[in-house]
């Protein structure tokens, strides 16, 4: 949608800054909080295509977990037991962070319960692989708790499932109160200019000039925080983050009946309920996996009706209630599952944070805090550099 001339409150486009951070979502935002913390003398501008928000970060669905798209046990296969416990813990890092730094005493207005999310299965196989997870991260000491087919209707008001896991840590937001929160953090050295479009970023002197349609920033560094947005600015992401819509429905309010929020189907499905009482429910792209691919973020019909029959098939609470809201967003999968975070190999000035694969809420505000520490020339562990993808 255009912009009119009085709609326009983005106010003059710097001219000059240190760094030019490019995306307004929780990945920009919390690499400003970090940098501009670490040195409150440097100048940071983000510029953003629309508004603060209008990204996957203010169209997912609230959950901040730990670990990633896969279950725990594949996490093992795939990485070791070492590189899994890491991963894990980087988001338990992340958690900590959030409330130390952006939730503080604010937990009920940002609408922020930490009560742990659930892992639920409809089949043997998949409760099998639940089963290992726990017994593995158990080994681990991370905190979990296998729940029994009965439990699942009573603590979740869930039905259909044959099993699952409590991850303990876990917790869920507002995801916009969230972003407005790091967003009322930033520091007086940090310009935020909405509804600048980055159209190109060239090399100007020893540094780079960043193209907005409304004018260019001259700066020294550049961060995209694009998520799956980048490989449309930089080459460099064609064959490392993929765009992949998801899509969602909200019910109006009904008395509140869950534990926690919800994953099912090997993380690919989830619902929640809020404080407020409102029911969120998502998931189903693998119904058109091509179809769910690129930056359309109009809604199907196919994923629109997996959605009410899910609803109707496992949450018998909410069958009657009414359906309020329906919208979709765009995910930025990394081609390995894990965050990529860091000067791009390609080019020290140009740096990255994203690829949080459908997990960003559990992951951004502790990569805005890496990606500071490479920026500043500290050491970014390898699993989640974005420098290990060539
Ligand atoms: C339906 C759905 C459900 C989800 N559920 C969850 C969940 O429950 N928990 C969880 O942890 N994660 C979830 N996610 C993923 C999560 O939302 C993302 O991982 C996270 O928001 C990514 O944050 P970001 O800042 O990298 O990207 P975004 O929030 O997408 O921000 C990127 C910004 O860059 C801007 N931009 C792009 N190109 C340009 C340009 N050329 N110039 C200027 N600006 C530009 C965009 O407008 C956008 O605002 C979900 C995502 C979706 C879509």
């Amino acid at each position: 949608m255009s912009v009119s001339y009085w709609n326009d409150r983005s106010g003059p486009t710097p001219t000059q800054a240190d760094v030019v951070i490019i995306g307004g979502g929780i990945a920009g935002l919390s690499a400003a909080y970090w940098i501009g913390k670490e040195d409150p003398s440097m100048k940071i501008v983000v510029v953003e295509k629309f508004e603060i928000g209008a990204g996957a970060t203010g169209r997912n669905a609230g959950f901040v977990t730990c670990g990633s798209v896969e279950h725990f046990n594949r996490l093992v296969e795939k990485h070791g037991k070492e590189e899994a416990l890491q991963i894990w813990q980087f988001s338990e890092e992340n958690m900590r962070l959030l409330k130390e730094h952006i939730i503080q005493d604010k937990a009920q207005d940002l609408l922020f319960e930490h009560k742990g999310s659930f892992s639920l299965a409809s089949t043997d196989v998949e409760f099998k692989e639940l089963q290992n997870s726990d017994a593995l991260m158990k080994t681990m000491s991370i905190s979990v708790e296998t729940i029994a087919e009965s439990e699942i209707k009573s603590r979740l008001g869930a039905e259909g499932f044959v099993g699952g896991i409590k991850y303990v840590e876990d917790g869920s937001v507002h995801p916009i109160k969230l972003l407005e929160a790091i967003r009322a953090k930033l520091g007086s050295n940090i310009t935020v200019c909405e509804h600048h479009e980055v159209h190109a970023i060239e090399k100007s002197g020893d540094g780079k000039r960043v193209r907005t349609n409304k004018g260019s920033i001259d700066c020294s560094l550049v961060v995209y925080a694009t998520n799956g947005y980048s490989p449309l600015l930089n080459k460099f992401f064609d064959d490392k983050i993929f765009p992949t819509r998801g899509q969602i429905l909200a019910t109006e309010a009904v008395p509140r009946f869950m534990e926690g929020p919800c994953y099912a189907n090997f993380v690919l499905d989830y619902f929640r309920q809020l404080p407020t009482g409102e029911m969120v429910i998502g998931g189903f792209r693998q119904l058109q996996k091509d179809v769910e691919k690129g930056y359309s973020d109009e809604a199907s019909d196919l994923i629109r009706n997996a959605l009410e029959e899910f609803l109707h098939k496992h949450i018998p609470a909410v069958r009657k209630a009414k359906i309020t809201h329906r919208w979709s967003g765009i995910m930025g999968f990394s081609v390995d599952g894990q965050p990529m975070v860091g000067a791009l190999p390609t080019d020290d000035q140009l740096f990255f944070v994203g690829g949080f694969t459908a997990h960003g809420l559990g992951l951004a505000f502790h990569s805005g805090k890496v990606l500071a520490d490479g920026l500043f020339g500290r050491e970014i562990p390898k699993f989640i550099s974005a420098r290990r993808l060539r």
